[in-house]
């Protein structure tokens, strides 16, 4: 195993097969070595900083049925949201004025939002704030809206890959292909955005052997921004019974993703945060560099439940601003406002 350990942190690459070693063999003081070895890739790539980044969830209507998200279009027991491009520039100006230079703009798959009202939207953003970067993490549309989206002045794109194996993903997504998913992520690349890919883990059914594949199209493809967050079971899901993902093999998974692609931005997510108290900051601890403030309106946060007992849910954006600022300082980091670019885009 110190052999492995050694091997993916010298060399950034480890095989398929030894991935699985790995994840089967582990152990609490390997995992110890695993953590400080991601920690100190990501110094050497990104210094102490943390990136911040205002989120902002805004809409929860959903045309897709994955089987693990609270917010699928089947769940007829949430009250749905949708806020006006007017509200979501209100979110901006508030996330403006807390410094946020970056603005994830996410939601359900809502067609409502077509590409000219958020081609409107984007470029008004970037009129007013030149020098902010826009996220979208909007779910699958066609090329031409990609296009002109990021025409409008998009730059970076979130679309997790979910899961890497064919047969798992096409269990957990009754309403979408495997190969459509993958082909966006290498169209939005094409195209010129940050592109951000990433998983769950402890997914029902999900194996060491699909999480070393995960892991390995990561390797494969690159990308500028890898989110992992554990699955945590939401009751009014097919899922809602099952088994969440834990915090030690999410922490891990992190780890790797940092040793593998070592120049990429990694969050500590939210999910990590629900899952444990102290979750994010462990993430930090193991390679992540980026937080997801939430900005989202108080008034509609608690409906944009992908899973439950989300944190935050009461907060109001400047809670959240000032509560992250005190954990990077506590966990040892320093918070940083910038646009914080990729270090693959920057170099
Ligand atoms: N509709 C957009 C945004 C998805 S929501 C898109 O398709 O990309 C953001 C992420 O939340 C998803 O990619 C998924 O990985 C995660 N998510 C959804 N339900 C979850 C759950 N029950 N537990 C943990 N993460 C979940």
């Amino acid at each position: 195993m110190h052999n492995l350990l050694e091997k993916v942190y010298q060399t950034n690459s480890l095989t398929k097969v030894e991935i699985i070693y790995l994840l089967e063999n582990i152990t609490p003081e390997d995992r110890e070595i695993l953590y400080s070895h991601a920690l100190k890739t990501k110094q050497k790539y990104y210094g102490n900083k943390v990136f911040l980044r205002g989120l902002i969830e805004f809409s929860n209507i959903c045309r897709q049925d994955c089987l693990y998200c609270g917010i699928r279009a089947s769940n007829a027991k949430v009250e749905r949201y949708r806020l006006t491009p007017g509200e979501i520039l209100g979110c901006c100006d508030i996330g403006y004025d807390l410094g946020y230079r970056t603005f994830v703009l996410q939601s359900g798959e809502d067609l409502w939002y077509t590409a000219e009202i958020l081609g409107a939207l984007i470029q008004e953003i970037k009129k007013r704030y030149p020098e902010v970067a826009i996220t979208l993490s909007i779910g699958e549309r066609r090329v031409e809206t990609y296009q002109s989206l990021f025409a409008s002045g998009a730059d970076r794109f979130l679309m997790r890959h979910e899961t890497a194996s064919k047969d798992l993903y096409e269990k957990l997504h009754p309403t979408m292909h495997f190969e459509d998913r993958q082909a966006c992520l290498s169209t939005l690349k094409d195209i010129g955005y940050q592109v951000g890919a990433g998983f769950m883990v402890g997914l029902p059914g999900q194996t060491f052997a699909d999480l070393a594949e995960d892991l390995r199209y990561l390797s494969e493809i690159s990308p500028d921004m890898i989110g992992i967050g554990p699955f945590i079971p939401h009751s009014e899901t097919p899922l809602g019974t099952e088994k969440g993902g834990t915090l030690e093999d999410t922490l891990v998974m992190v780890a790797l993703a940092r040793l593998l692609i070592p120049g990429s931005l990694i969050p500590a997510t939210t999910a990590l945060g629900t899952l444990n108290p102290q979750g994010r900051e462990l993430a930090l601890k193991a390679g992540a560099n980026v937080l997801m403030p939430i900005i989202t309106p108080t008034s509609v946060r608690k409906q944009y439940a992908l899973y439950e007992n989300k944190i935050c849910g009461d907060d109001k954006p400047e809670d959240c601003r000032y509560c992250i600022e005190r954990r990077i300082q506590a966990a040892g980091f320093e918070m940083d406002l910038g646009r914080g670019d990729s270090w693959q885009f920057s170099s």
